[in-house]
């Protein structure tokens, strides 16, 4: 564990989960936030923060599934790996709750019924189509795309997470701009195939890439041998705290890494693959096999199956020796 300086607050530490965190009405010592535990004991999502905290006492307890625990600041330190106390102040929670998202200025879906031509959105969807994306994707993710405002001339990837709006980032389509991939600002959450962020099903096999074209061009492939699949995006070569605690073990069976193949990538989630080693101490990581050469989507549907269907348990020395990278 880490040194005190370096704790963070417990309406913090879930934030950064992603949990939304409400205060109990008069009660300044409790907190409220959707049960992490409905799903897995059989009652289904959770979407009433039935889940109380007691932040003086850290005791815990759902009022749906029952799930209780005498220490909640334990069990978040384990996931986190660092020290986490009590707020500040009571009114922490409040002050730093996060306004609500909203899609950028100008953001146009491409197939809603006002919008079926115009040059700009026949130019956007040009380039998805010459990036391999599909038109049933395009629907599936609710990607659009601006030709106005802050993101214009980009296509807009809206990320979503239980249920609601946590982010988006926006692609140019010109080839012209800087950068090409415009973050918005704020926690970075896994983009996943899962429509509207409904988290993870049970038992499920996860593919992590880098990007969101990577994780579309594994979305076209059919398997056979893996029951569910989700394709998820890290939207950079290094995975956040915010996206570990989403791969939940308790839910995944297995996590495949599907790094890119330039040396940043490499680097990137081979961090990612220890990081997840150190949490999935009963799930397995694995990675694709043989390590590939070209980007997902530059490889045929084939290609990405075989390799995903070939991939190796994941251990630092393989990776080392089969990319010629030395781990720091
Ligand atoms: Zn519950």
């Amino acid at each position: 564990m880490e040194m005190n300086e370096n704790s963070i607050g417990l309406d913090v530490a879930l934030k950064r989960q992603g949990y939304e965190v409400r205060q109990h009405g008069s009660d300044t010592n409790e907190i409220r936030v959707c049960c992490m535990f409905c799903q897995q004991l059989g009652h289904g999502q959770d979407f009433r923060f039935r889940l109380g905290i007691n932040l003086k006492t850290g005791q815990a307890h759902c009022f749906r599934c029952h799930w209780k625990t005498r220490d909640i600041y334990r069990l978040i330190e384990k996931q986190m790996g660092r020290r986490v106390r009590q707020p500040d102040s009571v009114y922490e929670a409040k002050k730093t709750e996060d306004a609500q998202v909203v899609l950028p200025e100008g953001f146009e879906l491409f197939f809603s019924i006002d919008n079926q031509e115009g040059a700009i959105r026949t130019k956007a969807l040009d380039y998805l189509h010459s990036r391999g994306v599909t038109d049933e994707q395009i629907e599936r993710h609710h990607i659009g795309f601006c030709s106005v405002g802050r993101y214009a001339w980009r296509i807009v990837f809206p990320i979503y997470h239980r249920d609601k709006l946590f982010t988006f980032i926006g692609r140019d389509f010109t080839g012209r701009q800087e950068p090409k991939f415009l973050n918005r600002k704020g926690a970075k959450p896994l983009w996943t195939s899962e429509e509207h962020g409904q988290g993870m099903p049970l038992d499920s096999t996860v593919i992590l890439y880098e990007g969101i074209f990577k994780a579309l061009a594994g979305e076209r492939c059919r398997f056979f041998t893996l029951g569910p699949v989700i394709h998820a995006a890290t939207l950079g070569s290094q995975i956040t705290d915010l996206q570990l605690a989403q791969l939940c073990p308790q839910v995944v069976k297995e996590i495949v890494l599907f790094p890119d193949p330039d040396r940043p990538g490499l680097n990137g989630f081979l961090k990612a693959g220890r990081a997840l080693m150190a949490k999935h101490y009963s799930s397995g990581v694995s990675v694709v096999w043989p390590l590939p050469q070209r980007e997902a989507d530059e490889m045929s549907g084939d290609e990405v199956r075989r390799c995903i269907e070939g991939r190796h348990p994941f251990s630092v020395a393989s990776w080392a020796m089969a990319s010629c990278i030395i781990p720091e």
